[in-house]
């Protein structure tokens, strides 16, 4: 492709002694993923990029905006054992905690939970408040943040999961609206995704 760009499908199959309708799943493959680029009536150009260079562009582009997921959110005055509850319900394994106006103020991991309920607190009268881990000490994101920068935190900080924030200045007062999350799960999801043809 490099010595003889551009070239069409014809002349490609001329030269490997193959039929246009046996290149054409292997020519689709590399103009989907961006190695060659195809011009109409011109013929087929090799990209320049290789494989490793376009997940890297591809995760770098993607925004947590269009992955985050839905926050299962508590309150802070909950209890532990309402907020066990929930996790079950919910099939989560983290919970935000926030305020009336949806800022958050908190959030309680599973281990969390479960470090509480194996001492013998009286866990239907314990806060969530009490044993969240509580802002300003999240790892959060922004939904302008790629996904590559929210993994990158969930790695770094050894966390489940990330809190995705719009920060709002009100006066002096900067809240930190919650608007979703990004967990192992996302990241996850993303990468099948990705993987897929
Ligand atoms: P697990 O409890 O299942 O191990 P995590 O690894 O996410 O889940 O949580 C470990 C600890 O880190 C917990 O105490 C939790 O409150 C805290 N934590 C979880 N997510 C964050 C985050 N985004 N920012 C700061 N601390 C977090």
């Amino acid at each position: 492709m490099k010595r003889n760009e551009p070239i069409t499908s014809e002349q490609i199959a001329e030269k490997l002694h193959l039929t246009r309708a046996a290149l054409r799943p292997d020519l689709s493959i590399l103009t989907i993923s961006g190695i060659l680029d195809a011009r109409p009536r011109v013929g087929y150009f090799f990209s320049g990029k290789t494989a490793g260079n376009i997940v890297s562009e591809k995760i770098n582009k993607i925004k947590v905006d269009e992955i985050k997921a839905v926050p299962v959110v508590v309150k802070e005055e909950s209890s532990v054992y309402d907020a066990i509850v929930t996790l079950f319900l919910e099939d989560v394994g983290t919970l935000f905690v926030v305020q009336d106006d949806g800022s958050l103020v908190g959030l309680v991991s599973r281990k969390d939970l479960l470090k509480i309920a194996i001492g013998n607190a009286d866990i239907r009268n314990i806060p969530v408040g009490v044993i969240m881990t509580r802002m300003p000490n999240l790892i959060t994101v922004t939904p302008e943040e790629s996904a590559y920068d929210a993994a990158q935190k969930i790695v770094d900080h050894q966390v489940d999961a990330l809190p995705v924030v719009k920060v709002e200045k009100q006066g002096d007062r900067i809240k930190y609206k919650l608007v979703g999350k990004v967990t192992k799960t996302t990241i996850t999801k993303l990468f099948v995704e990705l993987g897929k043809i």
